[in-house]
């Protein structure tokens, strides 16, 4: 009998390629490997519909909340964009991906090396982001879900406040409405500093609510992270019968979902064999490098040179924005950016 394919790491990219490997090559054996309780990470993804718009149509049942505009707050001006926004709940995944896949495909609770994965296995996709990088910075998360004490009167999400900014770092602040009362606040800051008071950035973001009109009755959830902000090339292990899916998110934002469905597309898109696989993922890591090494020029200028306007200038654009969420911008869109700077 044949070895299954076993699919190392159940986060996102894992759960994303179990799932439409399930609906899309229904016949290939394959094992989901994760080590904790839970797939999924008790994660929220959130993404804009134009980020992926060639996969909403797979993606729509594993999506728990969907809004059909959003917003940018600046410091003068507030600006709305109409188009959809959707959340993704790591704990609707997990069930969807227990009630959907067969119980012999994922097997939870169950850490496995990456030499036992390749000897149980016909190949290994590993999708864990286990990456290095020669040079890089740093961006410092906090994510919360609050209660608040009224309800707060937003309809659609904010995913760029610029009036909760920060002196010495970039600070991304965004807030996503869930219920009448309730907010989920996602606050990133890039730094160069490996380390970070969380203690202080939770007072700060209480404030910040405060200064919005809102006050907190109660912390539903929070979670802490510090990721790592490329300013090199990742390197990661892939040799023998391994195929590493690590290194591909966002450069800046970090997002998973728009690069995940694409190659996740085009790797259902075959007859799921090793080297075929193989040459689609490094296919797909040399078409988009033009675009990554410039986003990680783009980290380089926001956290050593401060530049922190960039941001907002791509924000403010709509088109400009819609292909820097999908990590593809041409080369006008580039000189824009580097113009502005230089000439800012
Ligand atoms: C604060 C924050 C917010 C984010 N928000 C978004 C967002 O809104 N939208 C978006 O698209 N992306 C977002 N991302 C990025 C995204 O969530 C992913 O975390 C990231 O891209 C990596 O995903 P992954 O599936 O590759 O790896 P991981 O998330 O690292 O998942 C790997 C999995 O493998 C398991 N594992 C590890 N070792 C083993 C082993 N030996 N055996 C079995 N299992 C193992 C782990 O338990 C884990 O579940 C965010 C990231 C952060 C930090």
């Amino acid at each position: 009998m044949n070895k299954p394919v076993i699919i190392l790491g159940g986060g996102i990219w894992g759960c994303l390629l179990a799932y439409k490997l399930k609906e899309s090559l229904p016949d290939v054996e394959f094992t989901l490997y994760e080590e904790s309780s839970v797939l999924g990470r008790h994660e929220v993804w959130t993404f804009r519909e134009s980020d992926c718009l060639e996969s909403i149509s797979w993606l729509r049942p594993l999506i728990s909340k969907s809004w059909y505009e959003h917003r940018i707050n600046l410091n003068d001006s507030q600006k709305t964009y109409h188009g959809p926004c959707h959340l993704i709940d790591g704990q609707n995944i997990h069930k969807i991906l227990l009630e959907n896949l067969p119980s012999h495909c994922i097997r939870l609770n169950n850490p496995i090396t990456l030499e036992l994965a390749v000897q149980e296995s016909s190949f290994v996709i590993d999708t864990r982001e286990v990456c290095h990088f020669k040079k890089c910075s740093y961006k410092h998360s906090l994510t919360m879900e609050v209660e608040l004490q009224l309800n707060h009167g937003l309809n659609a999400p904010v995913l760029f406040d610029t009036r909760i900014s920060n002196d010495d770092s970039l600070r991304i602040f965004s807030y996503f409405p869930l219920s009448p009362n309730v907010l989920l606040i996602k606050d990133s800051c890039f730094s160069h500093d490996l380390s970070m008071s969380f203690e202080s950035r939770r007072s700060e973001i209480s404030s910040a609510i405060l200064n919005l009109g809102w006050r907190v009755e109660k912390v539903l959830k929070e979670e802490m992270s510090t990721t790592v902000l490329p300013t090199s090339k990742p390197i990661y292990f892939q040799e023998g019968r391994v195929i590493s899916l690590a290194g591909l998110s966002h450069d800046i934002t970090g997002c998973s979902i728009p690069h995940a469905t694409k190659l996740i597309e085009r790797i259902v898109n075959t007859s799921f064999r090793f080297g075929e696989i193989k040459e689609i993922v490094s296919g797909f890591r040399c078409e988009i490098e033009r675009d990554r090494s410039f986003l990680r020029y783009v980290n380089k200028l926001i956290v050593q040179k401060k530049s922190h306007h960039l941001m907002e200038f791509i924000y403010k654009e709509p088109e400009l924005l819609e292909n820097f969420s999908r990590g593809r911008l041409n080369f006008i869109e580039r000189s824009r950016i580097l113009w502005e700077h230089h000439f800012h």
